[in-house]
């Protein structure tokens, strides 16, 4: 395997970061994970974009310019033979504050870390998107934005990573975290939607969630489908009563759920209209991916 460590591509028993990087001593930094299809690299420019949003909100500069990005994917994916007509690739992009004396002043790094790797994209099991996965209620609740805005992709993962222990002590799929006023918010590494009275329902952004890039397109392709959207504030209450849920991100694209701690969603089944925004997903993606010269 070949990673981009800084400024050039190094074999992956040579890409070792310092135990003095703030990264490592702090969780100060910032990442995107990122997908192709075949060689086309899914809404590329909206991930190098919040890879800068991210990085902008923790005062880090990124050191390449953004003109040179789109050749570094491919060359990772390339060196790694992946991204390609047979495999697509996963491609993970993370930006660390860099090595610096122990404090938390980031002046005391000179120089962010660079890491970009890329490997072959590992699917979810075809079964969980043809049966639906369930969900735990974490009571981690969701960083409070405030604190710690969750539209910041930051390395610091750790308020997932609790609520994520929790669902794998449930034997769940994931865990629905909930913010500090009860709201339903997102889970560990997905966005949350759900269908109720013919309406496509998701959490609002100030609630206290990633701005995730597959919500908005699943939010624009609802809207093509004549189903109405609305962001708003729910409760758990508000879930039991829906007649379909799933989440999205960018390598899950759209699951369904099915349950919720206990209860049902639904009968139980991923439903119509779920399955509907999946075939046109799917359908629609090379509407998403970036033109290949
Ligand atoms: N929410 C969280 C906490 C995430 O970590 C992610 C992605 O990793 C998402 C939502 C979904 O974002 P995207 O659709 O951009 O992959």
């Amino acid at each position: 395997m070949w990673v981009f460590l800084n400024d050039r591509f190094v074999r992956k028993e040579e890409a070792v970061v310092s135990v003095f990087d703030h990264g490592f001593l702090y969780g100060d930094g910032v990442y995107e994970t990122i997908r192709s299809y075949g060689p086309g690299i899914f809404m590329r420019d909206q991930h190098l974009a919040r890879l800068q949003r991210s990085a902008e909100a923790i005062g880090l500069a990124i050191p390449i310019p953004c003109s040179q990005w789109p050749d570094l994917l491919h060359e990772c994916m390339n060196r790694n033979e992946v991204g390609n007509d047979r495999v697509d690739a996963y491609l993970r992009v993370t930006i660390s504050r860099g090595e610096g004396e122990i404090g938390l002043d980031p002046g005391l790094c000179p120089r962010p870390t660079v890491v970009i790797m890329a490997k072959e994209l590992q699917s979810f099991p075809p079964a969980f998107s043809r049966d639906g996965v369930s969900l735990t209620v974490a009571k981690t609740r969701r960083n409070l934005p405030e604190a710690l805005s969750p539209q910041i992709k930051a390395t610091n993962f750790l308020n997932n990573i609790l609520a994520k222990r929790e669902s794998i002590a449930a034997g769940t799929f994931d865990s629905l975290l909930l913010n500090w006023r009860d709201d339903v918010t997102e889970c560990t590494i997905s966005n949350l939607f759900f269908i109720s009275g013919r309406t496509l329902h998701t959490p609002a952004l100030d609630c206290g969630i990633l701005d995730g890039i597959t919500r908005t397109i699943v939010m624009s392709l609802a809207q093509e489908e004549g189903l109405p959207v609305h962001e708003g504030r729910y409760q758990i209450a508000d879930l039991r009563q829906a007649e379909e849920c799933f989440l999205t991100n960018t390598t899950m694209e759209i699951m369904p759920v099915t349950k919720i701690d206990a209860f049902s969603i639904g009968n139980g089944l991923p439903g119509p209209l779920t399955r509907r925004l999946q075939a046109r997903f799917a359908a629609s993606r090379t509407r998403f991916l970036e033109p290949i010269s």
